[in-house]
């Protein structure tokens, strides 16, 4: 018989965008649609959904949850930039993060801009979103991407974020930073029959993706008013995740994690539990790691 992938049963998900509707009135819409609502999630077994059957998510308020074989990609809301199809896992950093409007915010490694865009609804578009990547093409998608789902306070630009300058006065009051560079991509279901047979040249790929992603990491700490990063991928690798984390805390002593979701079933490998982990099995998402940093207080500081 033909093989189902685990990606195939992995709930569809669709995060409603705050800035051209609301949660209730998305959902009324596809009620009218024929679809069946059943109300908010409470646990991870209410997202085994039949046909035609949704619900809203329990830790993100704006995301709600289809079955496995549900197709948005030809639908009104999402032709007109309504809803945004996007894992549940990658919903997280933008929420975590959770910028105040009117705040300055950098979104480092920022195309295709799913998590720009959740950004830009959180800040309610207002304030600074400063988005990089390195990526033309890349970037040009994103561009039609936030078109579509009317944000208005980003500032695009295709650059190298390493080379984004810190003490530049366009960012001095950046005071949050999303940073989700590339990585092995080893989480996504879709992705995981594709680890090659050649062992030593996967090390050696993982081992350069993480001087890159520490090298970004480090370098977003620089920026002078900064006062929380979250640090995200879609890698199952402890050297893009843990290890790329405490290297940077070691580095940067100013600088502490922050526990996170304590309701959420899925940690960072010990010791760094205050980070999140995603799998399939755990939370019916794609793998995904994230790490929320926060400035040490000052004052507090020098007491010490
Ligand atoms: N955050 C995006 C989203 O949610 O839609 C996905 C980002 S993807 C994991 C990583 C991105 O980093 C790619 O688009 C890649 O082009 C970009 N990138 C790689 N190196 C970069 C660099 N040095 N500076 C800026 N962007 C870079």
């Amino acid at each position: 018989g033909v093989q189902r992938s685990a990606g195939d049963r992995l709930p569809r998900y669709v995060r409603v965008n705050t800035l051209q509707n609301t949660v209730d009135d998305v959902v009324d819409y596809f009620k009218r649609d024929g679809l069946l609502y059943q109300g908010q999630a409470s646990r991870l077994e209410d997202f085994t959904l039949r046909e035609k059957e949704f619900v809203r998510d329990m830790h993100l308020p704006e995301l709600l949850i289809f079955s496995p074989k549900t197709d948005f990609h030809d639908h009104f809301l999402y032709k007109a930039g309504h809803i945004i199809l996007q894992d549940k896992a990658s919903c997280l950093p933008a929420f975590l993060l959770n910028p105040p409007p009117g705040s300055h915010v950098i979104d480092a490694c920022a195309a295709p801009g799913n998590k720009t865009s959740h950004l830009a609804a959180i800040m309610k578009n207002k304030g600074k979103l400063f988005a990089f990547d390195l990526d033309p093409k890349r970037l040009a998608t994103m561009s039609t991407l936030l078109l579509r789902a009317g944000v208005t306070c980003q500032q695009l630009a295709n650059q190298d974020f390493l080379k984004v300058e810190p003490d530049n006065a366009q960012y001095k009051d950046v005071e949050y930073i999303l940073l989700d560079p590339s990585c092995s991509g080893s989480g996504m279901v879709c992705l995981r029959d594709n680890a090659s047979a050649d062992q030593e040249k996967d090390q050696a790929r993982l081992a350069s993706l993480a001087s890159f992603q520490l090298r970004c990491l480090n370098h977003g700490l620089r920026f002078p008013r900064l006062k929380r990063l979250v640090y995200s991928t879609c890698s199952i690798h402890s050297q893009e995740n843990e290890e790329v984390i405490t290297a940077c805390l070691q580095e940067n002593p100013s600088f502490r994690l922050v526990p996170v979701l304590a309701e959420w079933p899925e940690r960072g490998l010990d010791p760094l539990t205050q980070c999140l982990r995603a799998s399939t099995t755990k939370t019916r998402t794609h793998g995904f790691f994230v790490a929320l940093l926060e400035k040490r207080n000052e004052s507090r500081n020098m007491q010490q």
